[in-house]
């Protein structure tokens, strides 16, 4: 046990969050299972991966072989090295200073290119280290979010074709906008069109990017001619579906197979204190709960500091010994309260689930979500950086 005196000592957290790695492995071994053996899988741990928490997916991506990460930002890349005990193709998606390029070459970090500066700095960058920038080139098809546009297509490719000694184009790249609602059939169709119309520009020109990649995860199930050389699946491998619309479609085409996706991640923390209510009080700050009988209520150190957004108030459930129960008045900052009137034998520190299981009983990212109106992605990267992940079995 370590000391109190040693510095490392490390106080007791508010809640926590529980990673499993055989749900991460069984995800891994899906997307694989439909990507078949000539598609590349760059998994995307972007948000702190999806608020799983970077170092731990890096970890359990290592132990599953895959050999390409995804990250939005340098800092996240540099996140990454820090925890690297195997190769490791990291790509960044989005942000990256210029002042950081130099860096990112020396370290094989590859980047998006959609604009004429960072290409600019990139050849600059390059030309000091004397070490290629190894860039994807991403397209502007139809986003409107970042990607060069056709026009400045013939100029940046001539750029590409001046400097091969300082840019290696690893990848013609683009994003589609909304691949998981059948609703953007159309669009999603045109920028595909525009994508493969731009990739005949590109070699026309000379140029053999020896990747092409545009899918993510519901591009990659929806439309199974844009997965080409390389997918970067996010939310899949953490075992949700991008929609609902696109887990229907997918259970429709499989009418045989259980939901083959599970969640990785279970938020728990511990009753704070208990005490009893009497019937006709109000339950915490303001009118907004008016107990009806007498009640027992127990505390939870949680609140929407931590993610446990106010939405809930009134109408959040948790688990505690396997039983669903209802959080009571509002959500406040560092606290909640919940009602345990009906569990026996309730104790200080029993364990509260926020999201996952406990016995038999489960509360989904989903059902939090909906009933926070949050999207699934949204709700899952706003878990708190600092809330400790661990990972299980
Ligand atoms: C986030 C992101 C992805 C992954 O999307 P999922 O829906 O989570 O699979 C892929 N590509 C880009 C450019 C992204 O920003």
């Amino acid at each position: 046990m370590t000391h109190f005196s040693d510095p490392s000592y490390s106080v007791q957290h508010t809640s926590g969050i529980e990673i499993s790695r055989s749900a991460f492995l069984s995800n891994v071994a899906f997307v694989r299972q439909i990507l078949g053996p000539g598609v590349k899988l760059s998994a995307v741990v972007k948000g702190n991966a999806y608020g799983h928490g970077l170092e731990q997916i890096a970890e359990l991506c290592q132990d599953a072989d895959i050999v390409h990460l995804s990250v939005f930002s340098a800092q996240e890349a540099q996140r990454i090295l820090k925890v690297r005990r195997k190769p490791l193709t990291i790509m960044i998606l989005g942000m990256i200073d210029n002042r950081d390029l130099p860096w990112a070459i020396a370290h094989d970090i590859e980047f998006f290119v959609f604009e004429r500066d960072r290409l600019n700095a990139a050849v600059e960058a390059a030309r000091q280290l004397g070490k290629k920038a190894r860039i994807h080139l991403e397209v502007e098809t139809g986003m409107n979010r970042t990607g060069f546009d056709e026009e400045e297509l013939e100029e940046v490719l001539n750029l590409l074709k001046k400097q091969p000694e300082e840019l290696e184009l690893v990848s013609l790249c683009t994003h589609f906008a909304g691949a998981e609602e059948m609703a953007n059939y159309l669009r999603i169709r045109q920028q595909l069109e525009t994508y493969n119309r731009l990739y005949d520009k590109v070699t026309e020109a000379g140029l053999q990017p020896p990747l092409r990649h545009t899918a993510c995860s519901a591009a990659s199930l929806n439309y199974p001619e844009t997965r080409m050389d390389l997918v970067r699946i996010g939310i899949m491998l953490y075992g949700f579906w991008p929609n609902l619309e696109t887990r229907i479609m997918y259970m429709r085409h499989n009418p045989e197979q259980p939901d083959p996706l599970r969640r990785l991640i279970c938020w728990k923390s511990r009753i704070l204190s208990i005490k009893k209510v009497k019937m006709g009080e109000y339950i915490g700050y303001g009118n907004s709960y008016l107990a009806s009988k007498d009640m027992v209520i127990a505390t939870v150190p949680v609140g929407y500091a931590y993610g446990f957004s106010r939405s809930l108030s009134n109408v959040g459930r948790v688990l505690v010994h396997g039983e669903r129960v209802a959080v009571v008045g509002v959500v406040n900052m560092n606290l909640i309260m919940i009602n345990v009137t009906e569990i026996r034998q309730i104790r200080k520190d029993d364990e509260v689930v926020l999201i996952g299981s406990q016995g038999n009983k489960n509360i989904s990212v989903s059902s939090f979500s909906e009933m926070s109106q949050q999207l699934n992605y949204e709700m899952l990267s706003r878990l708190p950086a600092d809330i400790p992940r661990t990972i299980t079995d």
